[in-house]
């Protein structure tokens, strides 16, 4: 099957994905690695927005299991998403690719507030836009976050860089024979409860029509493959 292909479009790369093969935290060498990809893909000319995880440093639920009040460790889980988003800027413009981070929880000293039509500019501009602090409210996540900053930002599509090559009828870590999907849509997402993303997010990219491709970004080269229409992938998109 051959996908479409897109113009504009946001990448969400989650916390995991950037600890590499550690249990926590950044490793700047899988930062790295992620950067030249990204600037692979600059280069080709798609205009890029990226939300950041954050769940390899802090995950407001699991500060909740340990005490820490659920709004409070949902900040602090927002606040790593920040320097995620810091450490992906530095690696990129290492490589002379200019950015702007934009933060949903204004930090003046450290980045840009998140000011939609700013962003639009920088986009212009042929400068890469990270978004940091998901929505900048607690109870949500940073794929809530990615879902709405496309839909603002118009993208074209979606792009969820994970550690699993798409979407399964079942978890295929446990389940041996788990079938991959290549095309899903979203109500079978939905009604089958398949964890790809929290429900708000898919819902939010359904009523806006914007496609996500979920794909294994841990594998080199992935990104261009997939983006170029290739490469191991599930689309989730709306039914004909
Ligand atoms: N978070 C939040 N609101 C948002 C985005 C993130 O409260 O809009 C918090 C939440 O506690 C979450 C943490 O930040 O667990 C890290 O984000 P997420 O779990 O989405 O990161 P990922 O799984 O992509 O690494």
């Amino acid at each position: 099957m051959t996908r479409p292909t897109f113009r504009r479009i946001l990448l969400k790369l989650s916390g995991e994905v950037l600890m590499g093969s550690g249990q926590f935290g950044i490793d700047p060498d899988t930062v790295d690695r992620i950067a030249e990809e990204i600037v692979a893909i600059h280069g080709d000319g798609y205009e890029l927005c990226i939300v950041v995880g954050g769940g390899n440093i802090f995950r407001g639920l699991a500060g909740a299991a340990k005490g820490i009040e659920r709004a409070t460790g949902d900040y602090m889980g927002m606040l790593a998403t920040v320097m995620n988003a810091l450490a992906v800027q530095s690696a990129l413009e290492r490589r002379g690719v200019a950015t702007r981070v934009q933060s949903a929880i204004p930090m003046a000293s450290v980045c840009e507030p998140f000011i939609r039509r700013r962003a639009e500019r920088h986009l212009e501009k042929g400068r890469v836009v990270i978004f940091a602090a998901g929505v900048g409210s607690p109870y949500f996540t940073t794929d809530s976050g990615a879902a709405l900053r496309a839909a603002e930002m118009k993208c074209d599509a979606l792009f969820k860089g994970t550690s699993v090559d798409g979407v399964y009828d079942a978890d295929p870590k446990k389940v041996p024979g788990a079938k991959r999907y290549e095309e899903i849509d979203f109500s079978t997402v939905l009604s089958n409860d398949l964890k790809i993303m929290d429900a708000s997010a898919i819902a939010l990219c359904r009523d806006n029509n914007i496609p996500i491709v979920v794909f294994n970004i841990r594998e080199q080269g992935n990104l261009a493959r997939v983006l170029a229409g290739e490469g191991i992938a599930t689309i989730v998109r709306n039914g004909e």
